[in-house]
């Protein structure tokens, strides 16, 4: 299917939470052996197409495996097939993806969430045990809040990005969906730990590398002296959770309500709730879209119809150039590309780049705070319910302000989970858990007591 037939058909019969449907028996008889797995479509796989949800890559093979993915055949999992996503990673609602929108199972008039609506989608609907996709701003928890299932956005450096086609490389983590905590948290094991293309997995904590667990050796990476799957096991007694203030308040109130029904009941198993203030959060939106556009109009220069993507025909240079930009990207893409590029142009780098790079650095200074109060933070994952598809296309500004409580954690850096914390008008609402840097396995234990 190309992409214009994607765009032009209709599939109404089908959730369209695949761009390509094709199955990989994994190796061996790992941790993950009987388990399908969808996997993003901006991970690569060796001649499997990964189309990046872009017509610019509708015909692109990549011609080899994303370190996850061969971990994933490692583990013994079967792969079946790429996950539709917004294009480049670039939306919340996985409308923006040239093969046509996803459909939430929950409600198909609604959007799945996004970017990783496909994969969310998959999961949900049961079309795949798992599923893996990326989380630059939000774009594993979102989708896993809107479809009623949990999502992992681990620590940066904790799993390979070897493989992930870029969209904003400071921010970006591949992460696990599954129908479990315990499902999540076993996949997140499969992939976890240092690679030697990726070398932001480096770690060495003496060296002044991230703190990492407290019972992990320096020069060890977390991931291979931790057992996330066995943190799943709901229990908080004595745990604190911090709950910040000013992302709560500007949630709806119906998806307030069943976040504070969920810590009520942590309460009663033991938990002890403490407000805490994030006072740079009202930054987080702004300071994110100008360092992720920025990213992005830089990782995107390779799509010039040369090295890849669609052909931008015979002439001179810039011509062929921009014919090739100009059929290969849509709007989103589009835009972003000039707003990132304004942003990074002599004059105005100082006024935009530099500014979001202070407030990210702020960002980080308040977290850090807050975690000397509280073992986790709690928040709603997404302040609104999934809206209905094309309700949000046309205003890009407030599809952005629904990453409000989701940005911040990949501004600095740390690990975050969303599970299904109840419904609100038959819709589900997810809650979210953020850790310290490498605290994976206090949100998998505070994420495991809410599913119970
Ligand atoms: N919605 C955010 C954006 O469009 C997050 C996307 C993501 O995490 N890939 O940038």
């Amino acid at each position: 299917m190309s992409a214009d037939d994607a765009r032009d058909g209709d599939s109404t019969d089908d959730l369209n939470a695949f761009v390509t449907r094709e199955t990989v028996e994994g190796d061996a008889d790992g941790p993950l052996a009987g388990k399908t797995v969808a996997v993003k479509d901006n991970i690569s796989t060796e001649g499997i197409r990964t189309t990046c949800g872009s017509a610019m890559l509708a015909e692109y093979v990549p011609p080899y495996d994303a370190t996850v993915v061969e971990r994933l055949r490692e583990a013994g999992a079967t792969l079946v097939g790429k996950a539709n996503m917004d294009e480049f990673g670039m939306g919340g609602t996985t409308e923006t993806s040239a093969f046509g929108p996803t459909k939430n199972p929950v409600d198909p008039e609604r959007v799945p969430g996004g970017s990783s609506g496909g994969s969310a989608a998959a999961v949900a609907a049961g079309e795949a045990d798992l599923a893996l996709g990326s989380d630059t701003g939000g774009s594993v928890r979102n989708p896993a809040a809107f479809c009623g299932v949990v999502g992992i956005k681990p620590t940066y450096g904790l799993v390979s990005r070897y493989g992930l086609v870029a969209y904003a490389n400071s921010l970006e983590q591949i992460g696990p969906l599954a129908n479990t905590v315990e499902d999540a948290a076993t996949l997140l094991d499969a992939i976890a730990g240092p690679d030697e293309h990726d070398a932001t997995t480096r770690y060495d904590a003496a060296e002044g590398g991230a703190p990492g667990a407290t019972d992990v050796p320096d020069d060890v990476h977390p991931a291979d002296a931790t057992e996330y799957a066995a943190a799943a096991d709901g229990d908080v007694d004595g745990m604190t959770v911090g709950v910040p203030t000013e992302l709560v308040e500007g949630a709806d109130d119906e998806v307030v309500a069943v976040f504070e029904d969920a810590l009520a009941d942590l309460e009663a198993r033991g938990v002890e709730t403490v407000e805490v203030s994030l006072p740079s959060v009202e930054h987080a939106v702004q300071a994110y879209y100008v360092i992720a556009m920025s990213e992005a109009s830089s990782n995107l220069a390779r799509f010039d119809g040369v090295r890849y993507g669609v052909d931008g025909g015979e002439g001179n240079w810039n011509e062929s150039f921009a014919a090739a930009r100009e059929e290969g990207f849509g709007d989103e893409v589009k835009r972003r590309i000039l707003l990132g590029t304004y942003a990074l142009s002599a004059g105005y780098h100082d006024k935009y780049y530099e500014k979001a790079q202070d407030a990210r650095a702020w960002v980080k200074r308040d977290f850090d705070e807050a975690f000397a109060e509280a073992d986790v933070l709690a928040t709603p994952t997404m302040p609104v319910l999934p809206p209905k598809r094309g309700e949000s296309l046309d205003d890009p500004l407030s599809l952005y302000l629904m990453d409000a409580n989701t940005v911040p954690v990949n501004l600095a850096n740390l690990p975050a989970i969303s599970v299904p914390a109840g419904e609100a008008e038959g819709l589900p609402v997810g809650m979210q858990f953020v850790g310290p840097a490498f605290g994976e396995e206090a949100i998998i234990r505070a994420g495991s007591a809410v599913e119970e």
